[in-house]
């Protein structure tokens, strides 16, 4: 196969989608309490096994194909497999833009995208999601020794940590990875508000609500920050 063929569409169909708003549904959006209603009800439903979720059908994705996305949150959360975001708050294909990287971090590509889902799809709720036992946070916390690029990543979640040990000095262990963890999400926040004018621009407009989450991965239950 001729790599030109195939690549030159997809480059195409890419353009197009980032420079063209995508009009969904057609639905206006809701308001960031109406979307974290639904994210907290979505999440109860999963929590007590009564997830409705299996809109993970053809016709679903043929809807979503043909009409595009509308989606109610943008969710930066951790690359980590074990709760993904459609499952944990119960939500169909097209309902969440979501970027998952591992410690839930704030680089440039992440705030980037964070930007797409509240600007040209319309999310009215932006939810930073760690989780406990975060391996990146915890690399963060023990100062582990790392290979790679990843030095880099959790450079990104350093500060956080500086906050957590600060504001408790003697928390040690568990103590000290839960409060890294939450430090984390709100560094992130405000990672994401100071660092991008187009959020600080869609807060000033009241267009976008930027709210925490932490999951724990044992319970799945999603503790929400003030
Ligand atoms: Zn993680």
């Amino acid at each position: 196969m001729n790599p030109k063929r195939t690549l030159i569409p997809c480059l195409t169909a890419l353009i197009f989608s980032l420079t063209v708003p995508l009009q969904g549904f057609g639905a206006e959006s809701p308001s960031a309490q109406t979307a974290l209603g639904k994210l907290k009800a979505g999440n109860l439903r999963y929590l007590s096994g009564k997830s409705s979720v299996p809109r993970v059908d053809a016709q679903r994705r043929e809807e979503t194909a043909t009409y595009g996305q509308k989606p109610i949150a943008t969710i930066l959360g951790c690359s980590d497999a074990r709760v993904p975001p459609e499952l944990v708050f119960d939500q169909k294909f097209g309902n969440l833009f979501i970027i998952r990287v591992a410690g839930n971090v704030t680089g440039t590509s992440e705030i980037a995208s964070v930007e797409y889902g509240v600007q040209y799809l319309g999310t009215p709720l932006v939810v930073v999601l760690g989780h406990s036992a975060c391996g990146a946070v915890q690399a963060a916390v023990e100062k582990t020794p790392l290979d790679g690029k990843l030095p880099k990543l959790v450079e990104l979640i350093a500060p956080a940590v500086d906050a957590a040990k600060l504001a408790k000095p003697s928390a040690k262990g568990q103590a000290l990875m839960d409060a890294a963890v939450e430090a984390n999400v709100r560094h992130q926040m405000k990672e994401l508000t100071s660092k991008s004018e187009v959020l600080q621009k869609a807060l000033k407009d009241k267009k976008v609500t930027i709210i925490g989450g932490i999951r724990d991965i044992s319970s799945g239950k999603v503790h929400w920050l003030d």
